[in-house]
C-alpha cells in the first residue's frame, strides 16, 4: 500500500469544487507560495485538444458539450503527473477517478471550495479567453474588447456559454459532489467557502490546512 506520505514535506493536496468555484486560482496561489506543481486536468486536456493529439480529439466532443471525459482517458492522462507534491484541480470528477488515485498515491489534504449556484453561474458565464494567450478575464472585470495581457482578441469558449455551465454545473452535481463524502469517509476533506477576494479565500485554506499552507 502506498504511504500516506513518504516525506513530512510532500504534500499531495486535491482542490475540489464546482467549476467556477476558483479552484484554479487558488491552485495557483499555493502553487507559488509551496513551490510545488499545480496540475489541472482541464489544461492538460485543452493542450491535448489544441495539439490535435489522439487524446484530444477523443476528448473534444464531450468537452464542447459539457460532459466529463471518460475515465479511463483521464486516469491514463494523469497517471505521469502523479508524483512528488501536487496540487490536482479538475482531478479526480468521479469516485472511479478518486478510486484510482488513492491506489496510486495517497493524498495528504484535500479541500473542497464551496460557493452558492447563481455565484458560479454569473462567474462562468461572465469569462471570455483570448485567443492569443489563453489568459481568462472576467466582464465584471475587465475590458473584454481586446486581452488586458497582449492585446489578443477574446472570444467565449463553447464550454463558457450559458447552455453549457448550466450542464457542467449538473454533471458536477451528479458526478463530482459525491466525493465529498468519500474524502470525508476517509477524514481527509476541509470544506472553505470561496467568497470574496482571492486572497481572503487563500488565508481559509491556510487555515484549513493547518496554519500554513506548507
Ligand atoms: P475545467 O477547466 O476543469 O472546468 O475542465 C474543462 C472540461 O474538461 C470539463 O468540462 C470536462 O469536459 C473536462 N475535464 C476536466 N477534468 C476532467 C476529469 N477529471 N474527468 C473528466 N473530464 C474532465
Amino acid at each position: 500500500m502506498a504511504p500516506r506520505s513518504s516525506s513530512r514535506s510532500v504534500k499531495r493536496i486535491v482542490l475540489l469544487g464546482a467549476p467556477g468555484v476558483g479552484k484554479g486560482t487558488q491552485a495557483e496561489i499555493l502553487s507559488s507560495e509551496c513551490r510545488i506543481p499545480h496540475i489541472s486536468a482541464g489544461d492538460l486536456l485543452r493542450d491535448e485538444v489544441a495539439r490535435k493529439t489522439k487524446l484530444g480529439l477523443q476528448a473534444k466532443a464531450f468537452m464542447d458539450d459539457g460532459k466529463l471525459v471518460p475515465d479511463e482517458l483521464v486516469i491514463e492522462m494523469m497517471k505521469p503527473h502523479l508524483s512528488g507534491s501536487f496540487i490536482l484541480d479538475g482531478f479526480p470528477r468521479t469516485l472511479e477517478q478518486a478510486r484510482e488515485l488513492d491506489r496510486i498515491v495517497k493524498l495528504t489534504h484535500v479541500v473542497e471550495l464551496t460557493a452558492p449556484t447563481d455565484v458560479l453561474i454569473k462567474r462562468l458565464t461572465g469569462r471570455w479567453t483570448c485567443t492569443k494567450c489563453g489568459g481568462i478575464f472576467h466582464e465584471s472585470q475587465h475590458d473584454i474588447s481586446k486581452c488586458g495581457k497582449c492585446g489578443g482578441k477574446l472570444y467565449q469558449r463553447d464550454d463558457q456559454k450559458p447552455d453549457v455551465v448550466k450542464k457542467r454545473l449538473a454533471t458536477y452535481g451528479e458526478l463530482t459532489m459525491p466525493l465529498s463524502a468519500f474524502y470525508k469517509r476517509m477524514k481527509l476533506l476541509k470544506q472553505v467557502e470561496s467568497l470574496g477576494a482571492p486572497e481572503t479565500v487563500a488565508e481559509k485554506i491556510r487555515h484549513a490546512l493547518g496554519g500554513k499552507a506548507c
